[in-house]
């Protein structure tokens, strides 16, 4: 298989201007939201596994969409042994069977993406966009995954060796892995990491955020009709204290996990401490992203992508641009621009088409943004903000913050919030020190039309995903593999080459002929 050339496809899109593909979208939506979406609970050998009930709130208004029944220690322990008794057959069942499972996932995918698409938008607050980019993102996962796993793990490579012997590196699970999913993508990166972990022969416990577990009882439900055995694949939703618990249970053999850096740091100390075997993390985390600017960039083609990757999902990408450094001689005139166009965007219900920005995820999400905004207000910081609709969810508008420094910007501010760095011309050295000195690695945008200048700052930093006179946001998998170092994470990149290997455990075998 061609993985990396031509006819590897991802899958198609929806183009959203064309009448008849609209309207085929939004009846099959309409039709999933008509029904009460199904329940989520702890899955454990395919059955629902009691745990105690709660209602899954919207973030668009508030209101109960669903019931999840979330597990406590006790389930955890139950699943993580389900997990640890059904990884033997599944690690023996052929590559080329558990990639057909996956495939057949992505196809079931399309087919429900009703149901998909209503899920993201009703519990996660997605625009139509981003839902349908997110679909579509999972589907990619598992058939890039599929074919990953048919490459390397379907047949031991031969190694050479002296006469009378002969070598081969084989490629297997390694136990019950455990998969900790954030609700900024609760179906793509859920169902990627879960894909991942299972073609590569591991059984799995997938933990989804709090926020967000209808979608994923509906998508393991979804893997088991695919041809996933039940006993490979269980769900636990609950929060913080039920992660803490599966992650020190002593069957975890592997731990995938998206969301922040302080609980990324609470897991790995959590695997150092415990008695047994050493325990592999996959983490992906926060990023302070930032976007260097110069004054040779187009400024329309700049505003553009400044307002796509900053605003746009309201900001609650890890890959979201948080820090614009842009060079003093353009800066007001960069600014205005983005302001007029930041204008444009229409805040609102996700479900109407015209949206551009929904809600953030909850609450607590808002209090947050907004103490954050009310202290800039205090410091006389605040540049522009964008109007907030009248609405009972968490809306945030967005809005543009001036720094003195790129050092002010101590944390990750996970919403519609820019802030903006002015720099001189010949400090650039400065920018680039300044931008590593912060830790993080994840996304960093360049605009500028000299070369030396793109190449100084490409070479010089280490960030794990660069984009170049364009927006840095919505990785493609298989094209843009995704993922930071550092503060940002611990790679491999998801939706590349090397994501299948850190799940994998390696054997070589020699024998003696
Ligand atoms: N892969 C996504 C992107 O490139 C971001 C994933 C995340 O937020 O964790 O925008």
């Amino acid at each position: 298989a061609d993985l990396y050339g031509p006819s590897r496809k991802n899958s198609a899109g929806v183009e959203l201007g064309h009448a008849e593909s609209l309207d085929a979208l939004l009846a099959e939506i309409a039709a999933a939201t008509a029904k009460p979406f199904p329940d989520a609970s702890p899955i454990i050998d395919g059955k629902a596994a009691g745990g105690t009930p709660r209602p899954v709130l919207s973030p668009i208004d508030g209101k109960a969409i669903g019931t999840v029944a979330e597990a406590d220690a006790a389930l955890a322990g139950r699943a993580m042994l389900a997990a640890k008794a059904g990884f033997d057959e599944w690690n023996r069942t052929p590559a080329r069977t558990r990639a057909a499972a996956l495939r057949k996932a992505a196809d079931l995918m399309e087919a429900k993406r009703g149901l998909l698409l209503a899920l993201l938008q009703a519990e996660a607050g997605k625009t139509l966009d981003d839902a349908i980019s997110e679909v579509r993102e999972a589907v990619d996962f598992c058939r890039y995954y599929a074919a990953e796993a048919e490459a390397k793990f379907a047949a031991p490579i031969i190694l050479p060796g002296p006469t009378g012997e002969e070598n081969r590196l084989i490629l297997r699970g390694r136990g019950p892995f455990l998969c900790i999913a954030p609700w900024n993508f609760p179906l793509a990166i859920f169902a990627g990491q879960v894909a991942a972990a299972l073609v590569a022969g591991n059984s799995v416990v997938a933990k989804p955020a709090p926020q967000t577990p209808l979608i994923a009882a509906v998508t393991v439900r979804l893997l088991h009709e695919a041809g996933v055995p039940v006993s490979a694949l269980h769900l636990t939703p609950g929060d913080g204290a039920l992660g803490a618990a599966l992650v020190a249970h002593p069957a975890v053999a592997g731990v995938a996990f998206t969301g922040s850096t302080a609980t990324a740091r609470a897991i790995n100390r959590a695997l150092a401490a415990k008695d047994g075997p050493i325990v592999p993390l996959i983490a992906e985390t926060g990023g302070l992203n930032a976007m260097i600017v110069d004054a040779t960039a187009l400024s329309e083609q700049v505003a553009d992508d400044v307002v796509m990757s900053a605003f746009r999902s309201a900001g609650q990408r890890c890959s979201a641009l948080r820090l614009l450094v842009v060079q003093e001689d353009v800066a007001d005139k960069m600014v205005e621009m983005i302001t007029g166009a930041g204008s444009e965007l229409k805040l609102g219900d996700p479900r109407r088409i015209e949206t551009h920005i929904g809600p953030v995820i909850d609450a607590a999400a808002k209090q947050r943004l907004d103490s954050h905004v009310e202290a800039m207000r205090k410091l006389g910081r605040i540049v522009w903000a964008g109007e907030t609709p009248a609405l009972g969810g968490t809306f945030v508008a967005p809005h543009v913050v001036a720094l003195n420094s790129i050092a002010e910007l101590d944390r990750e501010h996970f919403g519609p919030i820019l802030h903006v760095v002015r720099w001189k011309s010949g400090q650039l050295d400065k920018v680039i020190e300044a931008i590593e000195a912060t830790g993080y690695g994840l996304t960093l945008g360049v605009h500028s039309r000299i070369e030396t200048t793109v190449e100084e700052v490409v070479s010089r930093l280490s960030t794990g995903n660069i984009y170049v006179n364009r927006n840095i946001i919505g990785a493609v998998v298989g094209v843009q593999p995704f993922g930071g170092h550092g503060l940002s994470g611990t790679g491999p990149k998801a939706g590349g080459p090397h994501y299948l290997m850190r799940f994998a455990s390696e054997q070589t075998v020699t024998v003696n002929t």
